[in-house]
């Protein structure tokens, strides 16, 4: 990585590619200083980027536009690792962890949280109607009721119910995330006045221990959000990413002076080191900094984002550290 890094550095100076925000050989951007800017995992990430776009043309704020964009992703049935259709716990439970932070500090997020389709929507009504930070479980049920959110049936949806059924004939308990199952949505943007805010959604590790929450609520290890420094979000093995609190090590790094893609690289280097075994997970991060540079690094390939700005919205392929 190190030897990449150099690459890219020795390839940059002198050039013109900082400045037009040029591809490099990994197809990853690495300095489009547009703003507004939002980044998103995985190729859900085109459609949730293009709510949240349309949220800031339509002069809604960034917190706005992370809130609505996931949303979209949370609504969408063949999605199985986000929202209410997707995969259940070892007991067959849908449950869903969710959290939101504005870069002054504000934040909100519900985990163990059942029967309701928007988390995120629930986060942002902690945040902004209580003094707390993280509600679980029935108390996240009762006080999204007591907001106004409709209570849905606690039914799987028929693809949802199909892979449990599967699943049950040999109940094997695997609580891994590899290149398969995954799909947690972490937004991150800024806006053109250099504010910014992130969003974090999913049903979580497919089959889990009932009660089990993954890194997706936990301020500090899915989402991170310093209007000083920038924003990090991450997706994949949680336990591994709240292990290393990555998205917090990231925006730290940055603030030390690393940029978004060393920042990243670093951060899936220490959960690599902290992680027995590396080499069948997958967890990967995204980044932007107070500039609007960005980086993306995942443990495996395979992990890919969309960025999307007001001129264009589209996927890139993560570099990877295998
Ligand atoms: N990070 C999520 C979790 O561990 C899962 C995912 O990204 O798919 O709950």
């Amino acid at each position: 990585m190190h030897h990449r890094r150099k690459f890219i550095k020795q390839s940059l100076a002198g050039s013109a590619l900082l400045l037009t925000g040029s591809v490099d050989a990994t197809g990853l951007r690495l300095a489009p200083q547009e703003k507004p800017l939002i980044l998103s995992t995985w190729n859900h990430g085109i459609p949730a980027n293009e709510t949240a776009i349309q949220t800031l043309r339509a002069g809604g704020s960034i917190l706005d536009a992370v809130e609505q964009g996931v949303k979209t992703t949370e609504l969408d049935m063949d999605n199985l690792t986000v929202g209410l259709q997707g995969l259940p716990d070892r007991e067959g439970i849908t449950t869903l962890d969710a959290s939101i932070m504005k870069g002054n500090g504000e934040c909100g997020s519900v985990a163990f949280l059942r029967q309701i389709k928007h988390p995120i929507s629930v986060a942002r009504k902690v945040m902004e109607e209580t003094p707390h930070v993280m509600l679980a479980g029935e108390g996240a049920r009762q006080f999204a009721i007591a907001q106004g959110f409709p209570l849905e049936k606690e039914e799987l949806s028929p693809k949802a119910k199909a892979a449990y059924e599967e699943w049950k004939q040999k109940s094997q308990y695997k609580p891994i995330i590899n290149i398969e199952n995954h799909d947690t949505i972490g937004m991150i943007g800024i806006d053109a006045e250099g504010k910014m805010a992130g969003s974090c959604t999913t049903s979580g590790l497919a089959y889990k221990m009932h009660g089990r929450v993954g890194d997706s609520p936990i301020i500090g290890a899915g989402l991170f959000v310093d209007d000083e420094v920038g924003a990090a979000t991450a997706t994949g093995l949680g336990e591994t990413i709240i292990r290393i609190c990555g998205s917090f090590l990231i925006v730290e790094l940055m603030r030390q002076g690393r940029s978004p893609q060393e920042a990243c690289e670093e951060a899936v280097r220490r959960l690599v080191a902290k992680s027995k075994n590396a080499k069948d997970i997958q967890a990967g991060f995204l980044a932007i900094n107070k500039d609007g540079e960005m980086g993306a690094f995942a443990v495996q390939p395979g992990f890919n984002f969309a960025k999307g700005s007001l001129q264009s919205n589209k996927l890139i392929d993560s570099p990877s550290h295998f």
